[in-house]
């Protein structure tokens, strides 16, 4: 999965004192891209802190191996020439042979959008600066302090004996594989509860056996996602959200095919099944 980047070593210790040196990687993120030279076979390049304004201010974000990331404070400050916007989601499809870098990203991705619009104090309006100690945002006036937003939300793996619940989504152009039945908790809902109202929300579908499986921080949507397998109870028979879904099927597990790599939880999960190894 992205997150599986060992030897290489993300380390997110919050240090306010961090400076960028000339070598450090300057994030530029905006509207789901981020600035990169990405060429098929070529190594994948970012932009460093010696290409651009030395003044304009940055946030560090985390060290990965033995660079130090950065975010620039002006979310509008655009990256030096050299670099073009590239759309992550669709970026994620062709980057198999640059995970670490790719992992890199979507955390930056999530930093950016948190810091992005934690700008000003949701309680009275004021402007936010970073936090001494710890990983924070507070208001210059009251005081309130925000800390990173991560959206909880599930994936889930239901079986029906030798088949799995495969889906669609009605509304992701460019997207043709398949994937598992996801979506967020809501406030006061257990996981577990997120799962049976996905499920039935989604598919109609009633399930039992819910058993946990693994987790993966997803900063592209700012989640973190918690995999789920479970059985269906009772009726297998599909009512499909076409709001959200435009397929839902039960596929047989030799008839499983995976997502274009191994980024993701679903595609790991679903690989899982077709291997006959998910937890029973
Ligand atoms: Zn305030």
């Amino acid at each position: 999965m992205i997150q599986d980047i060992e030897p290489s070593k993300l380390v997110n210790v919050y240090r306010p004192d961090a400076v960028p040196a000339p070598d450090s990687v300057i994030c530029f993120i905006r509207n789901g891209a981020a600035a990169m030279q990405f060429r098929e076979g070529q190594p994948l390049s970012l932009p460093r802190f010696r290409e651009c304004p030395e003044d304009a201010g940055y946030f560090y974000l985390f060290t990965l191996d033995d660079e130090m990331w950065f975010l620039p404070e002006d979310p509008a400050l655009d990256p030096p020439d050299a670099y073009s916007w590239e759309n992550l989601r669709v970026m994620r499809q062709k980057a198999s042979a640059f995970r670490v870098a790719f992992f890199g990203l979507y955390t930056a991705f999530h930093l950016a959008s948190w810091y992005r619009s934690s700008r000003f104090c949701g309680t009275c309006g004021s402007p936010t600066r970073p936090g001494d100690t710890e990983r924070s945002l507070i208001c210059t006036s009251c005081g309130n302090t925000i800390y990173p937003r991560i959206n909880p939300a599930v994936i889930v793996g239901v079986t029906n004996g030798d088949r799995i619940l495969l889906t669609k989504y009605a509304n992701r152009p460019g997207i043709t594989f398949y994937a598992l039945i996801a979506g967020f908790a809501e406030i006061g809902e257990t996981f577990e509860d997120t799962v049976r109202r996905e499920v039935m929300e989604e598919a109609g579908i009633r399930v039992k056996n819910i058993r946990y499986y693994a987790s993966q921080p997803w900063g592209i949507a700012d989640d973190l996602l918690a995999g789920f397998f479970c059985d269906v109870d009772g009726s297998d028979e599909i009512s499909l959200d076409s709001d959200e879904l435009k397929e839902a099927v039960w596929v047989p597990r030799e008839e499983v095919t995976g997502q274009p790599n191994d980024f993701s939880l679903t595609n790991h999960m679903m690989m899982l099944f077709k291997a006959g190894r998910e937890p029973r």
